[in-house]
């Protein structure tokens, strides 16, 4: 394919020492010779080798500043195109100096994923990939960034190609049966379909099963700490925050205007959320009630009930208990190295089949038993295990669960004893349903809207 030569910032603005404007096109070493003057032009220079020069303006032919710049030739570049990328001093102002200079010299700026896009379309990448890069953007802790990197690597698509052929050989091998009635076409087809059917079905159901794994990696499981004033709520926030160091990348346009705390305990990321502007709740049934409280806290996918173990349980304890009846909570009885006031049997009687953990905060004790409590009661150690594909992304469930119906429709039209050719066309769907995924048969108005999400520069 064919398409002007695009340039844009591919480092977040202000991070780092040094800044990167990546060019991609045809074009792209031409341009970038125009404002560049090293010991060769970058035409002479041999592909993926770096060099170093001076960015000038050739109207005024003026130094800019000085650059190291790689010269990337189509094949093997991200884009499958002709790719330069100017690595120049970090700031805001010479990057975007730089990037200008590449723009008033024939490039054209991207548009956000605009380079991702481009990977796609040159089929450099399916388009599982090229939402696992945008992922990968967006990863909050390093599980979260394996994941985004497993499906950059193309993993969900191997898993979904493998199901396709199976698909794609049930088909073929209907057509053959039909073509030579001298076979029993009938009963070996449908023997046939109802296996490769239901190979299909179990790894469709073990790819669903990872899917809300796959949604608390990638968006965090948001986490509310409730208790009575002064139980040690703050402590606790403290503690997890300390401990677990969180990887927080600020992305552009992907702020939001509640405050979230990431921390990655053991693999599971909690998104301390702010719930009606307080990431602890305190006093919250005092104040509202409890069916209030409930509405309140519906979102959470995570409770962190505080109970003082130096004082006794009180009705608003009682009733935190019964606001968050039905939810995952983990009971952490703070202040252990005081004198005991709590009665502990009434607590696992409250607490019903939920987590029991005590801590004393204040001298950092039972931190490690809590964070094992988080780890087991959402994974159950399953998430350590590396070699599992999650399908973590919201429209590949969907397909996968549309897929799922259709075969699953096909299968019971084979039982009804429907005629072969109208269950094909269920196999078919189901084959094509799949595809979506990887970015075969979508449409041009989806594509754009799924790469108009990607940060510029990518
Ligand atoms: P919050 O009001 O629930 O957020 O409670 P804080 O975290 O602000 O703690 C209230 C007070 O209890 C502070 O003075 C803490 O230092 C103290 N505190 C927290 N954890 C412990 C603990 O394990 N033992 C004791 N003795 N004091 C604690
Ligand atoms: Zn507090």
């Amino acid at each position: 394919m064919e398409f002007d030569t695009i340039s844009a910032v591919s480092t977040a603005l202000g991070e780092g020492a040094i800044g990167i404007v990546r060019l991609s096109g045809d074009q792209a070493i031409e341009i970038a010779d125009r404002i560049y003057k090293g010991k060769n032009t970058l035409k002479e220079t041999p592909s993926h080798t770096i060099v170093y020069g001076h960015l000038i303006d050739p109207k005024t032919n003026q130094r800019v500043e000085e650059a190291m710049v790689s010269v990337l030739r189509a094949p093997k570049t991200f884009t499958r195109e002709d790719v330069v990328e100017i690595n120049c001093h970090g700031g805001i102002m010479s990057v975007n100096r730089v990037l200008q200079l590449t723009l008033t010299n024939g490039a054209r700026l991207a548009e956000p994923g605009e380079f991702t896009k481009r990977a796609f379309l040159n089929g450099r990448i399916d388009l599982s990939q090229a939402e696992g890069v945008m992922d990968l953007i967006r990863a909050k802790t390093d599980k979260a960034m394996n994941i985004a990197l497993n499906q950059v690597e193309g993993r969900l698509s191997k898993k979904i190609s493998i199901l396709r052929q199976a698909l794609l050989e049930t088909v073929a091998n209907v057509e053959v049966n039909i073509d030579y009635p001298e076979y029993d076409a009938e009963t070996m087809t449908h023997e046939l379909l109802k296996s490769k059917a239901s190979f299909v079905i179990e790894e469709i159901n073990s790819l669903l099963q990872t899917a809300e794994q796959g949604k608390i990696v990638r968006e965090g499981l948001s986490t509310v700490i409730i208790g009575r004033p002064n139980v040690g709520k703050s402590s606790l926030l403290n503690s997890l925050v300390h401990e677990n160091k969180a990887i927080v990348t600020d992305i552009p346009g992907t702020t939001r205007d509640v405050i979230e705390e990431y921390v990655n305990v053991r693999g599971v990321p909690l998104r301390l959320v702010d719930t009606a502007g307080i990431r602890e709740t305190e006093d919250i049934v005092e104040r509202i009630g409890v069916e209030r409280s409930r509405q309140v806290l519906k979102d959470a996918e995570l409770l962190l009930l505080v109970l003082n173990y130096g004082e006794e349980l009180s009705k608003e304890d009682e009733a935190l208990f019964e606001v968050v009846e039905k939810m995952n909570v983990i009971v952490i009885v703070n202040k252990t190295d005081q004198e005991q006031k709590i009665d502990m049997e009434k607590v696992y009687q409250l607490a019903a089949s939920k987590p029991v953990i005590t801590t004393a905060l204040i001298e950092d004790k039972g931190v490690e038993e809590l964070e094992q409590a988080i780890s087991d009661l959402f994974f159950a150690g399953r998430l350590e295990a590396e070699d599992v594909t999650y399908v973590s992304n919201s429209r590949h469930i969907a397909l996968l669960e549309l897929a799922k119906s259709t075969i699953e429709d096909a299968v019971q039209a084979i039982e009804d004893g429907v005629p072969i050719d109208l269950v094909q066309i269920d196999i078919t769907k189901t084959w094509e349903l799949l595809g979506e995924i990887i970015g075969d048969s979508v449409q041009e108005s989806l594509l754009d809207q799924l790469f108009s999400q990607f940060c510029l520069g990518k």
